[in-house]
């Protein structure tokens, strides 16, 4: 529609709409409530701007985010445009003044937290008002199978569907499952041709898998070549955290810190440092990032494995949000599988819950030994829409690896797993190929077994990255848990039968690896 891409022109200075950004707006400016799944930096705030700036009366936008509110009301306000936000860092004349200002429909735009919404005195105020529209900013936090829930997120959304005073609602989000997109389709009444969902490829990002090397020296060895760009170093532990940055900032580096166990005003000045660009790397745990929009973060590096894809992807997604390249790294070690197991094991949740965080914790586990183009791997976990070429970038991808037919020594292992009764873990399996003289092994009479030793040239190193290789591209099952199984599939059986061939990379070379360092 001609308007609209006029008010983009005029109040915002861009030529044309993104992917998706049109077919959002036209759904809204119907009145259809519409859910847009687009990848950060995809240009959310546009979906409900301009259908905010089109209609009538006040948009009221919910964030989870209190920290980026204050930049998108800025940033309205420097296009000319009334906008406002309410949260607890406001003074309580400040908040009166703009609760009266809301009342008598003075902005175009109001942003405000979910927890807001429960409170009288503010549902008082907008059940009087003429609202555009309602959009919920984050919208993956109102759904429990996303993974940052917020149950106030979730319980003001019967109250807010009852106002008869709102033309509209729109969800937006960058990171949903199909679960999740259900949920929040049937919580707000949104139906299947109103779901715009635009893929969560990130063109820009080069994703890397980096194993068997000594993670603080890989680390010192990148920033040496890097050292003047910002980047985010998560560590899964406080412990980490400290002993990394104390490494990094002996060697001069420009470091800060975060995570829950600093008092509220050193987490604050860290992240004002590293957002103001007077520090270039902040090392962290997963306490740090939401909310956080800094532009020009040329890497994210995982010193470990995060919990699932979806973590991963968000924290990871934290790189180039201004489009320009940059790469999201993880170090991988079998030692991140036994924390993160353990993270779940203390946790309160239910059985279920818990089988299903083994089942997410897999697919990570799986991205870091899959030989497929990482890039993909993350799109199809999300089953993204788009079409997908190979990336090119990634370290599966980059390097002219070239594939090796190991048909014959998957079917060892297939068959090993079998006699072994499919009831054992990687390890355990990798031992018995290897003829191990573990009192384990012998306990269980395994050295009875013909395929006992079948694999002693390899070491067990080896053998445990060929298991989860044929794990991560499925030709064999792994059964989650706190002591998993190793199983056959149907693909395996293919295997076995000589039906399937399996082809591996010949070991990626990492990037900033010596190639006599690298051994895994
Ligand atoms: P998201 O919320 O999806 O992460 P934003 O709404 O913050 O993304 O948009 C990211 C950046 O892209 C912003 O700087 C925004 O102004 C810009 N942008 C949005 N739409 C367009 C467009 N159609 N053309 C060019 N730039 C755009």
């Amino acid at each position: 529609m001609e308007t609209q891409e006029k008010i983009l022109q005029t109040y915002f200075g861009y030529e044309h709409f993104r992917p998706g950004q049109q077919d959002v707006i036209t759904y809204m400016m119907q009145h259809h409530n519409t859910l847009a799944v687009m990848p950060t930096g995809g240009g959310k705030s546009i979906c409900y701007q301009i259908p905010g700036l089109s209609m009538d009366g006040t948009a009221m936008i919910i964030s989870p985010l209190i920290s980026l509110m204050k930049d998108q009301v800025d940033a309205l306000q420097a296009l000319g445009i009334a906008a406002t936000y309410i949260n607890s860092s406001l003074s309580v004349d400040e908040l009166k003044k703009r609760m009266h200002d809301i009342a008598i429909g003075r902005y175009r735009f109001v942003y405000a937290a979910p927890e807001r919404f429960e409170t009288a005195s503010f549902l008082h105020v907008i059940k009087r008002l003429d609202i555009s529209l309602i959009a919920f900013d984050e919208a993956h936090c109102i759904s429990q199978w996303g993974h940052d829930f917020r149950p106030s997120y979730r319980s003001i959304v019967p109250e807010l569907k009852k106002l008869r005073n709102v033309r509209v609602f729109a969800a937006l989000t960058a990171t949903a499952t199909e679960a999740v997109i259900s949920d929040i389709q049937r919580l707000l009444h949104i139906s299947d041709e109103h779901v715009v969902n635009t893929g969560f490829a990130r063109e820009n990002l080069a994703f890397h898998v980096i194993k068997g090397r000594d993670k603080t020296s890989y680390i010192r060895a990148y920033m040496s070549e890097h050292s003047d760009e910002s980047g985010i170093i998560y560590a899964a532990t406080r412990k980490q955290v400290d002993s990394l940055y104390e490494n990094l900032k002996k060697q001069g580096y420009s470091v800060a810190k975060y995570h829950a166990g600093l008092s509220e005003e050193e987490r604050k000045n860290a992240q004002s440092a590293f957002i103001h660009d007077e520090r270039t790397v902040m090392i962290a745990t997963n306490a740090f990032g939401m909310g956080i929009d800094k532009s020009n973060v040329r890497h994210v590096i995982h010193y470990a494995m995060p919990m699932n894809i979806e973590s991963y992807y968000q924290e990871a997604g934290r790189a180039g949000r201004d489009g320009e390249m940059s790469n999201c790294i993880l170090l991988f070690s079998p030692q991140d599988t036994q924390l993160q197991k353990f993270f779940i094991e203390q946790s309160q949740m239910d059985d279920d819950s818990k089988q299903q965080e083994y089942r997410k914790l897999q697919a990570m586990i799986n991205y870091c030994h899959t030989h497929q183009c990482l890039a993909n791997y993350i799109l199809d976990y999300f089953n993204d829409p788009s079409p997908k070429p190979a990336c090119k970038q990634c370290s599966n991808c980059s390097k002219n690896h070239e594939k090796v037919d190991i048909t014959e020594e998957a079917q060892m292992i297939l068959s090993c797993v079998k006699r072994m009764g499919e009831q054992f873990g990687v390890t355990m399996t990798a031992k018995v190929l290897k003829g191990s003289k573990d009192k384990k092994v012998a306990g269980f009479q395994f050295q009875k077994l013909s395929t006992f030793g079948i694999m002693s040239a390899y070491t067990e190193k080896e053998l445990i990255e060929r298991i989860h290789f044929l794990i991560a591209e499925k030709f064999l099952s792994m059964e989650e848990g706190k002591y998993p199984k190793v199983r056959l599939n149907a693909n395996s059986v293919d295997v076995l039968k000589g039906k399937q061939e399996v082809m591996m990379l010949q070991a990626p070379i990492p990037i900033y690896a010596e190639e006599a360092d690298y051994d895994a």
